[in-house]
């Protein structure tokens, strides 16, 4: 028995990691009779025809919209407003129109105000990322596993969210509903305030005199080593998640600073009880995540470590 993909015409705006993964994953599962994708870029749009990451390469976002089922901008944030603005009087009626940014209150307003009133607006939000970007580090299987939270405005038809969940779990994902605003409060301290500390840190060291570059390189698996893969990741996507997200993130980094000033008295006033009750609370939500399934249980991340040999005498 064969049966019929879920949509006739998808089309996906930005084939950076988001969206080359989202491409190879309805290729591989067969989501979309016709897979259409477009690129600002001439040269991304270049690779994607030579890779086939799409039966269609469009010119622009207008003409990849058209007569499509499922619209999803793969954009940084802070161009959402823009890529719906361009696609706007170009919708068919009755379509689901979706992005996969990392801010959800701010990427809904902008595009809400561009699209018209007869298309479903579901905005949507794959957690699930490398430090990678481009058309060439996109992966069918990154969203194995991974949540996928749907913020679906006051009075969304259920119909449409339901289809839009159910594209989502075929990829792999665990679909969570969630209001914008506590989307953005959830990803600020779980996600965004993480990557700010890296950029913090790896700048810091980056900057000391009497610690050399070269010592820094060196021993950089002393904790170093996974702050530096975190704060590899786009420029471009994570100015936007700053300013977009400003308040929620602002808000987190009071907390943090507080928690901080915390730890940094314990230390002055040598109280390793303090110390020692910190760090085993902390312990205990690393545990939770591995238990979850959230991450290798696996010593150091996962890594393979080559096998150990003996020297040559
Ligand atoms: P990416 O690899 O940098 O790709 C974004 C692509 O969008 C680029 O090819 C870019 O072209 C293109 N683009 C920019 N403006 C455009 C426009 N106006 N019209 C059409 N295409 C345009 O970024 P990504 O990592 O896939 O991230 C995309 C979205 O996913 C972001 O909103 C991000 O917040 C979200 N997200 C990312 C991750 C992650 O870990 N990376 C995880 C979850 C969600 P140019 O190169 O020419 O600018």
């Amino acid at each position: 028995v064969t049966s019929q993909p879920p949509f006739k015409r998808i089309a996906l705006i930005g084939l950076g990691l988001i969206g080359s993964s989202l491409a190879r994953g309805i290729q591989q599962l067969g989501l979309a009779e016709v897979l259409v994708a477009t690129d600002a870029s001439a040269e991304v749009r270049a690779r994607a025809v030579e890779i086939k990451l799409a039966d269609v390469v469009a010119d622009d976002n207008a003409s990849a919209v058209a007569d499509a089922d499922l619209v999803i901008a793969c954009v940084p944030v802070g161009v959402s407003g823009v890529v719906a603005e361009s696609i706007g009087p170009h919708l068919k009626p009755g379509a689901i129109v979706s992005d996969v940014g990392s801010v959800k209150a701010s990427v809904l307003s902008a595009m809400a105000a561009h699209l018209p009133d007869n298309v479903h607006f579901i905005p949507a939000h794959p957690v699930a990322g490398t430090e990678n970007s481009g058309p060439d580090s996109g992966f069918a299987e990154l969203f194995i596993n991974r949540w996928c939270i749907l913020t679906p405005p006051d009075g969304a038809d259920a119909a449409a969210v339901e289809q839009l969940t159910a594209f989502w779990a075929a990829l792999g994902a665990n679909v969570e509903i969630m209001n914008a605003g506590h989307h953005d409060l959830v990803l600020a301290v779980t996600s965004h305030l993480p990557h700010l500390i890296a950029y913090t840190i790896v700048g810091t060291a980056d900057e000391l005199e009497d610690v050399t570059r070269s010592e820094v390189l060196k021993f950089s698996a002393g904790g170093f080593r996974d702050f530096t893969r975190i704060a590899a990741s786009d420029p471009t996507m994570w100015r936007d998640v700053f300013l977009a997200n400003r308040d929620a993130v602002l808000e987190m980094l009071g907390a943090f600073q507080e928690d901080l000033s915390k730890l940094t008295r314990a230390m002055r006033r040598g109280d390793g009880e303090a110390l020692f009750e910190h760090f085993t609370r902390t312990r205990a939500i690393r545990r939770g995540i591995v238990s979850i399934g959230q991450d290798e249980a696996a010593a150091d991340f996962g890594r393979k470590h080559a096998a150990l040999t003996k020297k040559a005498e």
